[in-house]
């Protein structure tokens, strides 16, 4: 009942998504029984020796080379989102500008140049875009330009996710400037506890919200996701440690929680969506899936037993119609 119910998606239950950021694992994912690809992250796209290089005298130029830089950049993410989205023809695809803590982009030299204390609470995302809008405009160049190279039967159903956002005036600045055309949705991260609160206003300004439940976590829980290994968790937080994993669990999370309901409660009409790695894992996912999230979007790993939980959701739903078998959000 439950893998019949998975395909039953005219019943409750949200769209299926992958995260993944090369043709071929967009291939893979969409085999496995994802219905489209709710985040692809370009910086993943940059950490190639060759082009790592390239970002790094973007970010960090010297005298002149920031132009240089960004040119190579450009056509070479135009090539790599033409290959996504004809890999993803007719579904969702959705492309994420830089989000960088930029100290995994920074060597030693750079590091000197660029000191962050905190880089996770510091020049990320839209910030940086904000900061430096020629990393930002030339992203958005490289992938409205390979979505308007294909012809329109091998294009995606396009968005472009600014990460890092925190307030309305930031989205309103960036769509401003990146002139995304008609037809291209763009869409905000909700990802720290401000952004939550803010999700009324975001909301009417953005065409999708996609929550990010690995820095949202970490913000709430003042928990570093980069240093929290599970054997460093005293005794006392067992629990909320997902096993064999570093990752605390986000239902174990009363703030975390209580956000989640705030995004679903102050979204309105504009489509959410969690693409945290705690989608991915089943224990975790009841518990989102009875907020109602419009998709979910987790790595390849974590797509069949995702489809089972939404299955197990959706058979609930046939054998509960009242909504009695699924848990109360
Ligand atoms: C998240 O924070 O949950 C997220 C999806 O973004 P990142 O790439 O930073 O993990």
């Amino acid at each position: 009942l439950t893998e019949a119910a998975s395909q039953l998606t005219d019943l409750p239950g949200p769209d299926l998504y992958a995260n993944a950021d090369t043709a071929e694992e967009i291939r893979t994912c969409l085999g496995l029984g994802a219905q489209g690809i709710g985040v692809a992250r370009t910086e993943h796209m940059f950490l190639a020796e060759a082009e790592l290089g390239l970002l790094r005298a973007a970010l960090w130029p010297g005298p002149g080379s920031a132009d240089q830089a960004l040119t190579t950049l450009q056509e070479r993410l135009r090539v790599r989102c033409r290959d996504l989205e004809a890999a993803c023809a007719g579904r969702k695809l959705v492309i994420r500008l830089l989000d960088p803590p930029t100290h995994e982009f920074s060597d030693d030299r750079h590091n000197v140049e660029s000191v962050e204390t905190n880089p996770m609470m510091g020049v990320r995302g839209s910030r940086l875009g904000l900061l430096r809008p020629d990393i930002y405009r030339m992203q958005t160049a490289a992938i409205v330009a390979a979505h308007q190279s294909l012809p329109e039967h091998r294009r995606a159903q396009l968005g472009i996710l600014l990460p890092f956002v925190t307030y309305r005036a930031e989205l309103r600045q960036l769509r401003r400037e990146l002139a995304i055309p008609a037809g291209v949705q763009l869409g905000v991260m909700v990802e720290t506890p401000e952004a939550a609160h803010r999700t009324g206003e975001l909301a009417e300004d953005a065409d999708f919200l996609s929550v990010g439940t690995n820095d949202l976590l970490q913000f709430c829980l003042a928990m570093s996701r980069d240093d929290v290994a599970a054997e460093l968790i005293p005794a006392y937080l067992a629990a909320a440690v997902v096993p064999g994993d570093p990752m605390v669990r986000i239902e174990e999370s009363a703030s975390a929680m209580e956000l989640l309901r705030l995004v679903r409660d102050r979204s309105g009409s504009t489509p959410w969506g969690i693409c945290g790695e705690h989608a991915g894992d089943p224990i975790a996912l009841r518990s989102l899936l009875a907020l109602g999230p419009d998709y979910i979007s987790v790595s390849a790993g974590g797509l069949a037993g995702a489809a089972i939980e939404i299955g197990r959701h959706r058979a609930a739903l046939l054998l509960e119609p009242a909504g009695v078998g699924t848990p109360g959000a």
